[in-house]
């Protein structure tokens, strides 16, 4: 029967076939599907295939990096509460199986799986089942007509987010005052990490306040849990008074990052490092009750071959034997001394191979770059010494903002949304203010800025 549904359908599809080119199946992929939930094309209230009504209240940010496609989103399931969390897309609803998210712990968060079509239960490592979507015969058209309509740059140089309710107001605001705005969130941010850092150097000493916070530095944002588990499972009193050897031995056993038995395709060098890795925490294990964590936990894609763990734990390694030399420079505002410190560390195995499995290089790299030694001073440092009552705030004022990276640019477009092209920070403390704005309202909004009363803020601002 010809209903005006399928009349719409017909007319759309033809008009589309002859002004941009209808999309035939082989060409869809999730990409566009994921587009299609971007631009808001999926409709907000969807049925799950148990027959529950998921409602769309925040549709998230688009991760271009490994893990779920959206993270951040909310959403309701049969009116219950709000519920955030990640989203996963796949074209058929086996693609969950098939990618092995069903027993990928990274995957944990995703609350809602929505496919073009088929029928799953969906479950995740932790043992949840979450809602299943299945697309056809809930779209206002086929999704090759909506798919067909999407920019043809699809994924690639897409926006992560939507302008949030603040864009509108930013365009009143001065350059001044938005970068006044910023320096004022950044000095909160400052002070927040130096509150906590006083409470850490209470509960667990500096050193070992100063151990863990660097550990996470060097875990960058892929690895920063793992990083602070393995600080903690091997504190720095048990490793401050071990040599190198012992010490990678201790760390790489306590990340569950040795290799069990030989791997034949090692060089010679890299299994005869590895061996005596691995005998060494074999003893160590004897002895004393080291807690290990999972493979699981690391994050390997996504890292540059130089910041692999293998080599951010051998520079942590390296680090302790001048940690004591570290919290006495931090302590006195001596940056440029304390980034000296950390740009000749050493190591006999890693200044000339990124990892385990790794052939050598020919040339030596220096086991931590210019640009994460920045992020320790601006992350570790200037907050660790304005918790010794120092003027913290002239440093990060002075020091160069850190290399744009995925969070300050979806920070910057979910703030600013297009103004973003044109904005570039002038310090690192305006740069901070922009990851704490985000961090503290955007990164926990569940209500697509309805309740955020930042915007009203900028807007007396701009007043
Ligand atoms: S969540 Fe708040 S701070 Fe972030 S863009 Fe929306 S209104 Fe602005």
């Amino acid at each position: 029967m010809t209903t005006p549904q399928t009349v719409f359908q017909v007319l759309s599809s033809f008009e589309r076939t002859f002004s941009s080119g209808i999309l035939c199946e082989d060409h869809l992929t999730e990409c566009h599907l994921q587009l299609a939930w971007f631009e808001h094309l999926i409709p907000a209230t969807l049925r799950a295939a148990d027959g529950r009504v998921v409602e769309v209240i925040q549709t998230g940010w688009w991760n271009r990096e490994s893990g779920p496609d959206f993270k951040g989103a909310a959403i309701r399931v049969d009116g219950g509460p709000v519920v955030k969390g990640d989203i996963e897309f796949h074209l058929d609803a086996a693609g969950w199986s098939q990618h092995g998210h069903e027993h990928d712990p990274h995957y944990n968060q995703v609350v809602l799986h929505i496919a073009l079509r088929g029928e799953r239960i969906i479950t995740t490592a932790a043992g949840e089942t979450i809602p299943h979507v299945a697309l056809e015969g809930q779209l206002p058209e086929l999704f090759h007509g909506i798919a067909s309509v999407l920019p043809k740059h699809c994924c690639g140089s897409h926006p992560s987010s939507k302008p949030g309710r603040c864009a509108h107001e930013i365009v009143n605001l001065s350059q001044e005052s938005l970068r006044e705005l910023l320096r004022g969130a950044g000095v909160f941010r400052l002070m927040q990490k130096s509150a906590r850092i006083t409470r850490q150097i209470r509960r667990d000493g500096p050193e070992q306040a100063l151990w863990e916070m660097l550990a996470e530095t060097l875990g960058y944002k892929e690895n920063r849990v793992p990083f602070r588990l393995v600080s903690r499972n091997v504190p720095y009193k048990l490793i401050r008074v071990c040599e190198q050897s012992r010490r990678d031995a201790l760390l790489f056993g306590g990340a569950g990052l040795l290799p069990s038995s030989e791997i034949t395709t090692w060089d010679d060098e890299a299994r005869h490092y590895a061996a005596g890795l691995w005998e060494e925490w074999w003893r160590l294990q004897q002895t004393s009750s080291l807690e290990e964590i999972t493979v699981a936990e690391w994050r390997f894609c996504q890292t540059r071959p130089s910041n692999h763990p293998h080599r951010r734990l051998a520079a942590l390694s390296s680090i302790a034997p001048h940690l004591g030399e570290l919290r006495d420079l931090f302590g006195r505002g001596e940056f440029a001394q304390a980034a000296r410190v950390i740009s000749f560390l050493n190591h006999p195995f890693f200044l000339r191979h990124h990892a385990l499995h790794a052939r050598p290089s020919s040339r030596v790299q220096a086991l931590i770059g210019t640009d994460r030694i920045r992020e320790m001073i601006i992350n570790v440092g200037a907050p660790w010494w304005l918790a010794m009552g120092g003027e913290a705030l002239e440093v990060l004022s002075s020091i160069r903002p850190s290399a744009e990276n995925a969070a300050t640019r979806l920070a910057a477009e979910r703030f600013m949304g297009p103004c973003a092209r044109f904005y570039k920070p002038t310090s690192a403390l305006e740069q901070q203010g922009l990851l704490h704005i985000y961090h503290s309202y955007c990164s926990k909004d569940s209500g697509n800025c309805s309740l955020c009363t930042v915007p009203e803020f900028v807007k007396r601002e701009a007043a």
